[in-house]
């Protein structure tokens, strides 16, 4: 056995080994210290190999998928290897011989299919990137919905897109995966490298042509040498890790970078767009904006979210479904409540595909089916919008196989196959008689009893059964001469005598056990071939099946949105081609999501107007003022309109968005032991670089990571560079009051400030933006908010204004008045106070030990103490 392990195992060097032995998969060797550690499950030992004790650990083929889960979870790779034949077989061959066996799976982070190891709401992605001769693509699937895709790609904008897709694993050739380690790693993603081999793009074409069952890739669109690399080096890995079961897979979608808005990684993590910047789901924009009530939905929400459209004809089309479910509540409300009770249809699809599914994703399908059916009855008659008129159609068209899934099935099928019990009576006659005489076994032989009965005239006559003889029929001794002479001994075969009966048995007796005991068998053999049968008349349709699914995705996405705005109260933005962001009463989604469940102030709505005569506004105010809050929630309001939603304002005009970047200054990033100012500085150059006329940029804070002059003379250039060069749309918020001079010299420049009031010496937030600079920054006064002791707080505003007054004063004065200061005092603690009749009481009071007061001397010293007062 063990000669039979490491054979398998040297297959699978970089995977660990789930060997199956019976009801286990046990891992042996390293594999086996590494799962313990892994799983924290116990490691033992198990004979010896070249001297040494084999380490070994196990877990349970039933619990087996938790156990998997978290392995991937923690960046394993697990081939999975079961017994390919009864172990009675191998027996059979000479009691040494080991049964045969074979990795069936590999299982890696983007080739997963199973419920329990999948998110419902996430894509889970599996990338490919490829070089040929100088031009790169990237292709990708999620083998869970079959989705593919690819697009021509420079390297420069693979870490953008991956930040996009977010896949859970990348393939690279053997010689890119060192070459592009940074960006992978960046993005957080798990490398698989493969020969070069697996890229050639004369056997990828060939492997896709195979796997379509075309002749030439052309019917899809004409591809690039890259793409085909791709997307065939995707399919070789496929072929590996499923071996050979090739998962059902669209045909492939080209999408071109231009008809999305691009935003990269940093932008995506700043803006919280799919994960707040505390990791998790909760406080990102996903979160605050999806009420998505099917899997599908929630996917397809995500995906809209993390690329926004940039083509003007898709964003109306998907807004005039917005609008026309917010018109129609009452229609919106009846196809959410339907929508309810859609299944995950793409993901029970995908597993049937690669033979991984169960009864219930037969059930997925009906369930989903039969709600899709209802679904278009109730609004095939309305005059909807183009792209809902275009759902509606696909999800009709399967009434056979619906016709046909509803007599086969029950109403709630086991998760298992091979259980059975998941075909519906009266649907097969052959299974609904195996099923009688397993159920209804002992009915028949009841009804024999009779006939034996009236056949010998005696009434005491019985049919039992043990273990030793089965079924036999038994009477008393004092019909055993009866039973055994003519014509009652052609029929009854004498079994077993004992002190008071004789047992017998008959043909028709012993075929009828052996027909209940293969019955339960023959069921299951049945029910077994039905399930093949069904899964067969699915897939035969899995192309419009998986039409009908995205139809539903759809539904339930535009009804989402339009129940979102109209609760929050949203409007429909115009979107076009200028250059516009004007925002009229625009919101912070998650922020006035988080102040409302904190039931404190409100959140006051502010308006932006960039692209009538200014591209950039430069926003002054104090910290805590709300600027950063300002700037971001302007851009998730770009993305909002252009993902086809309604956004969170009074009115909104905007121009359609090419590129999105969002920077702030001096975030930490000690994880990537970059000093944070360069990481700053290199963010902002990636801008300076690519951003173009239809950009819009929002800069918080930006040369905050440096020293004051520093700063401002970067600051100040950065701002100028978008002025002249990008041209793009802006937003810069800075405490650098010095840079409002700009905009006098600058003609398309802006001073906003946010505003608030003071109120003897303190500083109260209004969150207000309004035209103008802010006339001082309120450091200090913010500073007392903060609890910053009031010793430090007096000596700051000391220190303030004689800086003030220096600068006011001109050239060279500062330094003056700096040295002038005298030195910092701490205001002396307080003294203590003198004694007064209070601390007198306060005095005799710490004189006294209770432990020795007798009641009485307790109640005189009352009156003492109050004495003293
Ligand atoms: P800044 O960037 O100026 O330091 P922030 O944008 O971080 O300020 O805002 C600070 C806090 O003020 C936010 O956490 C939020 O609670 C509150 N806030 C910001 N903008 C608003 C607003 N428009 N209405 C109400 N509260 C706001």
């Amino acid at each position: 056995m063990m000669a039979q392990y490491l054979e398998i195992k040297g297959q699978y060097p970089n995977a660990l080994l789930f060997y199956r032995m019976g009801d286990f998969y046990e891992l042996f060797f390293d594999d086996a210290v590494a799962a313990a550690e892994a799983l924290d499950i116990a490691l033992t030992k198990r004979g010896k190999h070249l001297g040494e004790d084999i380490a070994m650990c196990g877990v349970p083929v039933h619990s087996a998928e938790g156990y998997l889960l978290t392995l991937i979870r923690k960046g394993f790779r697990v081939a999975v290897c079961e017994q390919m034949e009864d172990p009675a077989e191998a027996k059979k061959r000479g009691s040494k011989s080991v049964v045969k066996r074979d990795v069936v799976r590999l299982v890696t982070p983007g080739t997963l299919t199973e419920e329990s190891l999948l998110e419902a709401r996430r894509h889970n992605f599996l990338a490919s990137f490829s070089r040929v001769r100088g031009e790169s693509a990237l292709a990708w699937v999620d083998i869970s919905t079959g989705s593919f895709h690819v697009m021509p790609l420079p390297e420069v904008r693979l870490g953008p897109e991956l930040a996009r897709l977010a896949p859970s694993e990348l393939i690279l050739s053997e010689t890119d995966e060192l070459n592009l380690e940074d960006v992978t790693a960046e993005a957080g993603v798990s490398v698989t490298p493969l020969g070069r081999s697996a890229f050639d793009s004369t056997g990828g074409n060939d492997r896709l042509c195979a796997l379509f069952g075309v002749e030439t890739l052309e019917a899809f669109g004409s591809f690039t040498r890259p793409e085909i690399a791709a997307m065939g080096a995707l399919v070789e890995y496929l072929e590996i890790t499923q071996k050979g079961k090739l998962p059902l897979l669209r045909t492939p979608v080209r999408e071109a970078q231009a008809r999305v808005m691009q935003i990269d990684a940093a932008t995506r993590r700043n803006l919280e767009l799919t994960h707040a910047l505390s990791g998790g789901r909760s406080g990102s924009l996903l979160a605050a904006v999806d009420r998505t009530v099917t899997a599908g939905g929630g996917r397809l929400m995500e995906r809209r979210l993390s690329s926004p459209s940039r083509v003007l004809d898709v964003v109306q089309q998907r807004q005039d479904c917005v609008a026309f479910a917010v018109e129609q509540s009452r229609f919106c409300n009846d196809l959410r409540e339907a929508l309810r009770r859609v299944p995950d249809l793409d993901r029970a699809l995908s597993r049937l595909g690669v033979d991984r599914a169960g009864p219930r994703d037969l059930a997925a399908i009906r369930n989903g089916l039969t709600q899709a059916a209802q679904i278009a009855g109730f609004i095939g008659g309305m005059d909807l919008p183009d792209l809902m008129t275009r759902a509606v159609r696909d999800l009709s068209g399967h009434d056979e196989l619906l016709d046909l899934l509803d007599q086969a099935l029950v109403a709630e099928p086991p998760l298992l196959a091979r259980e059975g019990g998941f075909i519906a009576e009266g649907y097969d006659q052959e299974l609904d008689d195996a099923r009688r005489l397993r159920d209804e076994g002992r009915g028949v032989i009841a009804g024999m009893q009779a006939d034996y009965v009236e056949l010998t005239g005696i009434q005491s006559l019985k049919i039992k059964h043990n273990n030793v003889l089965g079924y036999f029929v038994e009477v008393t001794a004092t019909h055993a001469e009866k039973m055994l002479s003519a014509p009652l001994n052609e029929t009854f075969k004498h079994r077993q005598t004992t002190a008071n009966q004789v047992r017998f048995t008959t043909v028709p007796l012993s075929e009828m056990e052996t027909k209940i005991l293969n019955a339960g068998g023959r069921a299951l053999d049945i029910e077994k071939r039905l399930y093949e049968s069904l899964k067969a008349s699915i897939l035969d349709e899995s192309a419009s099946l998986s039409q009908t699914a995205t139809a539903l995705a759809e539904l339930d996405l535009a009804t989402a949105l339009a129940d979102l705005a109209r609760s929050e109260n949203w409007c429909r933005p115009k979107v076009d081609a200028s250059r516009a962001l004007l925002i009229e009463g625009g919101r912070h989604p998650v922020v006035e999501r988080a102040l409302r469940s904190q039931g404190g102030d409100p959140f006051i709505a502010n308006d932006c107007a960039l692209g009538d005569d200014s591209d950039i506004w430069l926003l002054t105010g104090p910290n805590m003022a709300g600027k950063s809050t300002f700037l971001r929630q302007n851009a998730l309001i770009a993305v909002l309109a252009q993902m086809g939603a309604y956004v969170p304002a009074r009115s909104a005009h905007i121009g359609m968005v090419s590129q999105l970047f969002s920077r702030v200054g001096a975030s930490d990033d000690l994880a990537r032991g970059r000093s944070t100012f360069m990481v700053e500085m290199v963010e902002t150059a990636a801008i300076l670089n690519q951003a173009d006329d239809h950009a819009l940029v929002i800069l918080d804070e930006i040369g905050r990571g440096t020293a004051t002059y520093d700063g401002l003379s970067i600051a100040w250039a950065t701002l100028e560079h978008l002025h002249e060069i990008n041209r793009c749309r802006a937003l810069f918020a800075t405490h650098y009051h010095e840079l409002t001079n700009l905009s006098d010299k600058l003609e398309r420049v802006d001073n906003a400030t946010v505003a608030v009031k003071e109120h003897e010496g303190d500083v109260i937030f209004l969150h207000e933006v309004r035209r103008g600079a802010a006339d001082r920054s309120y450091g200090v006064q913010v500073a007392k908010l903060a609890g910053l002791p009031q010793s430090v707080v007096d000596r700051a505003r000391v220190v303030l204004d004689a800086l003030e007054k220096g600068e006011r004063e001109g050239h060279g004065k500062r330094e003056a008045f700096i040295d002038d200061l005298p030195l910092f005092a701490a205001s002396p603690p307080p003294q203590p106070k003198a004694p007064t009749e209070t601390s007198l009481a306060e005095k005799r009071l710490g004189e006294i030990l209770p432990d020795e007061l007798t009641p009485r001397e307790a109640l005189e010293l009352v009156y003492e103490l109050k004495g003293l007062l």
